[in-house]
C-alpha cells in the first residue's frame, strides 16, 4: 500500500520517536530547533550507514587511508579555504509575517511565499557558528566549528602522504561532526545545525581529474544502490557553471526523492588544486607532491565525494518504509538492507515454559558472543513479536517451538518474503552470518 509523502515524513518521524531510532534534542525542554538525538536502534542505524561507507572507501581499498581530525583548528585555515569570505548563503526576510528564507531556494523574490508580503534584500549570511577558545573571549579568542571535515584533510595532506608514503592516486577519508548556522534547518534530519559528514578527497595528477571525477560519481551513485535504495528514487544532477562553489571546477549531487521532494544527498566536486595551493600560500609551508620519478613537485587536483550520515540514514529510513496489505491486516516493515538493520536476528521462544526459553536463551548468547546485534523477546503472541521486528527492520527471527526440544532444530522467518524454514539450532550462527554477510559493496 502506497503511503502518501505528505503523510510520509510524519509517519516515519513518530516510528522514529516510537522505536527509539530518533528523538528531538533536549525534549523535556521543548527541544532544540533542529538538534536530534539518535536512540538505541538509531544509533545502531547510523554507525551501520557509517561503517559501511568506511568498508568501501577505506578497509576495502588500497589506495584510500582515514584520518581523524579535531572539530576545531587554527582559525587561519577558514580565511585560506574562503569559507570566512566566501561560505554565506544569501538570506531574505518577510517584512510583513518575519519568516525568513534562503533566497536561492525561493522562485520569485517579489514576494513572501507565506504571506504574500515584501521581501527585504538580500543579505550575505556567514552560516559558520563561532566560540572562543579560552578564557578570554575577545577578536583574538575566535576560533569556528568546522563547517566541513574537509580541511582537516587538506592541511594534513603531507602528513598522511609521508607517513603512509603514498603517491597520487590516493585517497583520504574522514567522518565526523560539522556545524553550519543554517538559516532554514528542517525536514527532521535533513537539515540540521550539527550533522555527521562523510568525506573523501581523492588526490590525483592534475591531468586525471576528469577520469577520476567520472568514476566517484559511479561509485557513489552505487554505494547507495547496492546497500538497498531503489534506483528509481536516485538521480545524478549536474551542477551549472553558475551554481558551482568558489573552489570547483565541475560538481555533481546525488539526489534523493525524499518525501519532500528531490534533494541532495551527496555531492562529488572537482575541487582542482584550490585548496592545497590556498594553504600552501598562507601558511608559508608547501604542500606540493614530491614526484620521485620526474624529480619534480606538483599540486595534485582533488576529487571529493562529501555525504552526509545523516542524510544517508534518514534516505535509508524512508526509502526502506513500506506497508503490505490493509486494514488490520497491514504489515509495516522497514525492508532495510540486512548490513544495515539496527538487530540482525530476534530470538522468540514460541511460549515461556517446556525448556523453550533456555534454548533460546543459549542461542541468543551464541549469537551475541559472535556480534551478531540480537534481541530476545518472549512477550506477546508470536504474530505480535514478528511485527515488531518487521516495523524496525530486523531480517531474521529466529522461532523455538517443540519440535525444537524434539530435533534440535529452530525457525528461521525472512523479514521480507515472511518464509520459514528449520535449520539445525547448532547452526543458526553461521546461517544467519552467511545471510547478513557483507559482500564487497
Ligand atoms: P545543501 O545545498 O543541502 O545546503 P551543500 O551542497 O552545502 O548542501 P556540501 O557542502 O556539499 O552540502 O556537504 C556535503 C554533504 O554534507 C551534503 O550532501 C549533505 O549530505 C551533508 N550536509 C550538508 N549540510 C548539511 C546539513 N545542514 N544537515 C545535514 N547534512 C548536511
Amino acid at each position: 500500500m502506497a503511503v502518501p509523502s505528505q503523510d510520509l515524513m510524519s509517519t516515519i518521524v513518530s516510528l522514529c520517536k516510537r522505536r527509539g531510532f530518533i528523538f528531538q534534542s533536549s525534549e523535556i525542554y521543548g527541544g532544540l530547533n533542529s538538534c536530534w538525538d539518535y536512540g538505541p536502534l538509531g544509533v545502531e542505524l547510523k554507525r551501520n550507514v557509517k561503517e559501511a561507507w568506511w568498508r568501501s572507501m577505506v578497509t576495502n581499498r588500497r589506495d584510500i587511508v582515514g584520518i581523524d581530525a579535531s572539530i576545531l583548528m587554527h582559525p587561519k585555515v577558514w580565511e585560506a579555504s574562503g569559507h570566512l569570505a566566501g561560505f554565506t548563503d544569501p538570506l531574505v526576510d518577510c517584512k510583513a509575517c518575519k519568516s525568513r528564507f534562503r533566497a536561492d531556494h525561493l522562485d520569485n523574490l517579489d514576494k513572501c511565499p507565506k504571506c504574500g508580503g515584501q521581501l527585504t534584500e538580500i543579505r550575505k549570511f556567514n552560516l559558520m557558528f563561532k566560540t572562543f577558545m579560552g578564557p578570554v573571549e575577545d577578536q583574538s579568542a575566535t576560533v569556528f566549528m568546522r563547517p566541513e571535515t574537509a580541511q582537516g584533510i587538506f592541511v594534513n595532506f603531507l602528513n598522511v602522504q609521508q607517513s603512509s608514503r603514498l603517491k597520487p592516486p590516493f585517497g583520504i577519508a574522514q567522518i565526523g561532526k560539522s556545524f553550519r548556522n543554517e538559516i532554514t534547518p528542517g525536514n527532521f534530519t535533513y537539515r540540521t545545525r550539527e550533522f555527521e559528514q562523510m568525506e573523501m578527497e581523492f588526490f590525483v595528477p592534475p591531468t586525471e581529474d576528469e577520469q577520476w571525477y567520472d568514476y566517484w560519481k559511479e561509485q557513489r551513485l552505487n554505494w547507495y544502490k547496492n546497500h538497498g535504495i531503489k534506483s528509481d528514487n536516485l538521480r545524478m544532477r549536474e551542477h551549472g557553471k553558475d551554481e558551482l562553489a568558489h573552489y570547483a571546477k565541475a560538481c555533481a549531487d546525488i539526489e534523493y526523492k525524499f518525501p519532500f521532494g528531490w534533494s541532495e544527498l551527496e555531492g562529488i566536486a572537482n575541487r582542482t588544486d584550490f585548496d592545497l595551493k590556498r594553504h600552501s600560500e598562507a601558511s608559508g609551508k608547501s604542500l606540493a607532491f614530491f614526484d620521485e620519478e620526474s624529480k619534480s613537485h606538483y599540486f595534485p587536483y582533488v576529487v571529493e565525494p562529501a555525504a552526509g550520515a545523516d542524510r544517508a540514514t534518514l534516505a535509508f529510513l524512508v526509502d526502506s518504509y513500506d506497508v503490505e496489505g490493509e486494514g488490520k491486516d497491514a504489515r509495516t516493515v522497514l525492508r532495510l538492507h540486512p548490513s544495515l538493520s539496527p538487530i540482525k536476528a530476534a530470538v522468540l521462544p514460541l511460549v515461556k515454559r517446556d525448556g523453550m526459553p533456555e534454548m533460546a536463551e543459549k542461542i541468543y548468547k551464541e549469537l551475541l558472543d559472535n556480534s551478531i546485534k540480537s534481541f530476545y523477546d518472549h512477550t506477546a503472541a508470536i504474530g505480535r513479536r514478528y511485527a515488531r521486528q518487521d516495523e524496525v527492520g530486523t531480517p531474521f527471527c529466529i522461532t523455538i517451538d517443540s519440535q525444537s526440544l524434539e530435533d534440535q532444530t529452530v525457525t528461521i522467518r525472512e523479514r521480507d518474503s515472511r518464509e520459514q524454514f528449520r535449520v539445525a539450532a547448532a547452526s543458526v550462527v553461521e546461517t544467519v552470518s552467511k545471510k547478513i554477510k557483507v559482500k564487497s559493496l
